[in-house]
């Protein structure tokens, strides 16, 4: 008999966490305005808000939260953390930052002017912001694939390169002052990118002179879903697979808070030595000194030993296996999804779930609020609300998906408490008609609004 697979790892510590009545879920809920992020975290059962940071560290990173090194210059941590991305990401240049956006902020205020386009793979919204705040453009040349949930495709991530060519061809070489290869492709439902479609997108950016950067808050999955889905790439390490992929770019930002499995922090990570020293110079004035960039010693150093856990094959296989598990529990109940599952999160296509309820009335956000009072699970709409509006016309963004994402914390749920979300989703899809009505907003940010909404029922 072939064994059943089984978590790498045993658990050590727990914390309690408590269930509530669906009545006490309905006052908690109005008086959040219908935000899941106005929720405090004692009202929710499972949090599938994010995978953002809120990933069980193990107890060498405890270790070395013990043994971090406080100095403000030349921390230990510091070196710690230099040597796992000089060595196992092959960037010879680093600054921390206190997470992934802080990373964003360095590196485009190095690069970014007003007028500018950033083409990519659907850029993650923080990115999309700090672009947007410059009055620059980020323009998204994914394959159209992702946009069809129900097709299998194994790279829903990747770059159309055609497209990409075509804003090349399009605008002034001083216009575009890189491409963002996001890995994996948060937006588009944690989609990976191959690595043929790194090596094009790459050659292309050579050709036209541009620079091209990861967005690599979730490189190791990345790398997972290259092996196990791309040939050639079978029988080789994730470790030499992360090596090749970040051989083929000039640089990345990343949010520790992912795939290292860290609960704060972040870096920007370059070849180049004059665009580091332009880095540097943002570092000391928003982060910090460049051997902390706003972090504590001992973050670093839980960083340096979460990079190279994440990088485990058996780790990934167990994290990506859940998420998996989580897909096919949903797909039993006839729950639509985005398919294949990605990496971090299960993605329910609420455009078809809520199809009778119009996308003026943000079909995602109300499966989010009725998946929390079915059973406490906290969820986060990835659609209208988080699109924006249009920054010149002041209209409202539908985007072609309309999703729920439930984003699995790293190595903190079992399997029971999926079957629970599962069963959740599938006793709202059966009674889904009962829901007649979505929500209309009363208060609303700028930019970003998705974390401060406030919402009516209609
Ligand atoms: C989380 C994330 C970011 C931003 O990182 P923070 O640490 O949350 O600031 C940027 N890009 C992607 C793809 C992310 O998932």
């Amino acid at each position: 008999m072939e064994l059943p697979f089984a978590e790498p790892y045993k658990i050590k510590v727990v914390e309690p966490i408590r269930r509530s009545k669906r009545q006490e879920r309905e006052q908690w809920i109005r008086e959040a305005g219908y935000s899941l992020f106005q929720l405090r975290s004692e009202q929710v059962f499972v949090d599938l808000l994010t995978d953002s940071g809120t990933g069980a560290m193990s107890h060498n990173q405890w270790a070395e939260i013990m043994t971090g090194d406080e100095s403000y210059a030349g921390s230990a941590s510091f070196f710690k953390l230099k040597d796992v991305i000089n060595t196992r990401l092959d960037m010879p240049y680093f600054v921390p930052t206190h997470q992934g956006r802080a990373a964003e902020n360095l590196l485009f205020s190095a690069l970014i002017k007003e007028g500018d386009l950033v083409p990519g793979n659907a850029h993650f919204d923080t990115t999309k912001g700090h672009i947007e705040f410059r009055r620059a453009t980020a323009v998204d040349c994914t394959i159209d694939e992702a946009a069809d949930t129900t097709m299998i495709h194994p790279f829903k991530g990747n770059i159309n390169t055609d497209k990409l060519e075509k804003v090349f061809k399009e605008n002034p070489r001083e216009k575009i002052p890189l491409c963002i290869i996001t890995i994996t492709c948060n937006t588009s439902g944690g989609q990976p990118v191959s690595m043929q479609n790194i090596r094009e997108v790459s050659a292309l950016c050579k050709k036209y002179g541009i620079p091209v950067f990861f967005d690599a808050a979730r490189f190791s999955e990345n790398a997972y879903f290259i092996k196990m889905r791309e040939k050639e790439y079978a029988t080789h390490s994730i470790e030499n697979i992360v090596l090749e992929m970040y051989s083929h770019v000039d640089g990345a930002t990343m949010s520790s808070k992912k795939d290292a499995i860290a609960n704060i922090g972040g870096f920007v990570a370059c070849r180049d030595k004059a665009l580091f020293e332009k880095i540097s110079m943002y570092c000391i004035l928003y982060e910090g000194y460049l051997t902390y960039g706003g972090l504590a010693g001992r973050d670093l150093a839980a960083v340096a030993q979460g990079l190279i856990e994440g990088m485990d094959f058996d780790y990934l296989e167990s994290r990506i296996g859940q998420v998996a598990y989580l897909g096919q529990k949903l797909a039993e109940y006839g729950v639509p999804c985005q398919l294949p599952t990605g990496g971090h999160a299960v993605f329910v296509d609420a455009k078809k779930f809520l199809s009778h309820i119009p996308k003026e009335e943000y079909q995602a956000q109300t499966l989010a609020v009725e998946l929390y009072l079915e059973g406490g699970v906290r969820g986060v709409e990835i659609g209208t609300l988080l699109a924006d509006r249009d920054p010149v016309t002041r209209e409202n963004r539908y985007p072609e998906l309309e999703l729920l994402r439930l984003a699995i914390p790293r190595r903190v749920y079992t399997n029971n408490h999926m079957d629970y979300v599962a069963a959740c989703l599938g006793n709202i899809y059966e009674n889904r008609h009962k829901i007649t009505r979505g929500f209309r907003i009363v208060k609303e940010a700028p930019i970003m609004r998705h974390f401060t909404v406030r919402l009516e029922r209609l």
